[in-house]
């Protein structure tokens, strides 16, 4: 594995539970024309829990931050079938405290379900992505339907961002609110949203801007939080409902809701997935469009896009110049530069 010259080689396990990793590839395969490099490198690090119930040596504004266990799932294969690639991220749906009828978790919901999609976008070019994810569904639910009630409106669920090329073309899928950006050789950058959640009926989104207006960690956050998660639940999956929108949970009818795409590959040049915990410059912090984002990702890595986003964060702890739900979620990214 060559240096890289946009910094000093990184551990596995970096501080603050940033996992990241790099890979290099030349030639990608040796059906391409010509022999070619690409950088492929991936960070991840966990979000954090708040309590106002506690407070100790590490507390913030009396409320410590709790590490939790990151609900995020990134892979890439190389190459797939012999030829290209395939990127796969995932960002597990915040469990309900009330339950979810499922003995396994959200982490392992992501990780059975990416999993199998790595599996099958790799080693089955023939079946479509949305087919891919189709059959992921059915296979997870499959292994978990013995012993937990998948009928549960909160039957662990995720957002999927699916990514396959080869020397044609760059085929795409987006459920949810994880984004896909594409690149092109003009430093163009393209966002495949599936923006379901932002076009939620005005009195939803008012109420979330409501829930995220209130002090955090108060009660009266926590109840206004309470009533607008009532509000989303009534949506979420609600096929035939007005405004509703769609994640990965044990339906695999849903796959045929996700926005879904192919692009020539000669009119790509990069590409990059990223959970919203990872997109907060441009959709939270508004801080830049999207190609200001690939450039941070270009220059300094995922783990650095990650660590400027850390940084917004704890210079806002409280939540207040940067109303969100979660003073830091789980983030994660992947590059593909070719
Ligand atoms: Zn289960």
């Amino acid at each position: 594995m060559p240096a890289h010259p946009h910094g000093p080689g990184r551990g596995a396990v970096r501080e603050r539970w940033i996992i990241s990793g790099q890979i290099y590839c030349e030639p990608v395969s040796l059906l391409f024309s010509q022999t070619v490099s690409m950088r492929v490198e991936t960070a991840t690090e966990p979000g954090s829990a708040v309590s106002a119930a506690v407070t100790s040596a590490d507390s913030v504004g009396g409320r410590r931050r709790l590490q939790r266990l990151n609900e995020d799932f990134a892979a890439v294969a190389l190459p797939a079938s012999g030829q290209g690639g395939a990127l796969v991220l995932l960002d597990g749906v915040t469990p309900n405290r009330d339950g979810t009828g499922c003995i396994h978790g959200v982490p392992w919901y992501v990780a059975r379900l990416g999993g199998t999609l790595l599996e099958l976008s790799a080693s089955r070019r023939d079946v479509t992505l949305a087919d891919c994810l189709a059959e992921s569904i059915a296979r997870t639910a499959g292994s978990h339907v013995g012993t937990c009630d998948l009928s549960h409106t909160h039957t662990p669920q995720s957002t999927v961002v699916l990514a396959r090329w080869d020397e044609e073309t760059v085929e795409h899928l987006v459920l949810s609110d994880s984004v896909l950006l594409i690149e092109n050789g003009g430093r163009e950058v393209r966002a495949v949203l599936d923006d379901r959640l932002d076009r939620m009926p005005e009195p939803v989104r008012a109420m979330r801007a409501a829930v995220r207006a209130k002090e955090l960690g108060s009660v009266e956050r926590e109840l206004a939080g309470a009533e607008y998660g009532r509000m989303v639940e009534a949506l979420r999956n609600a096929e035939g409902v007005e405004g509703a929108f769609f994640t990965a949970a044990a339906d695999s009818g849903v796959a045929q809701r996700a926005v879904t795409g192919v692009t020539p590959r000669e009119a790509v040049q990069a590409i990059a997935a990223l959970t919203d915990g990872a997109s907060r410059l441009v959709e939270v912090f508004h801080q830049g469009d999207w190609a200001h984002t690939f450039t941070l990702l270009r220059e300094e890595g995922p783990q650095g896009l990650i660590a400027r986003i850390r940084a917004t964060e704890s210079a806002d702890p409280r939540c207040t110049t940067y109303p969100r739900g979660k003073c830091h979620d789980d983030a994660t990214a992947i590059l593909v530069v070719w």
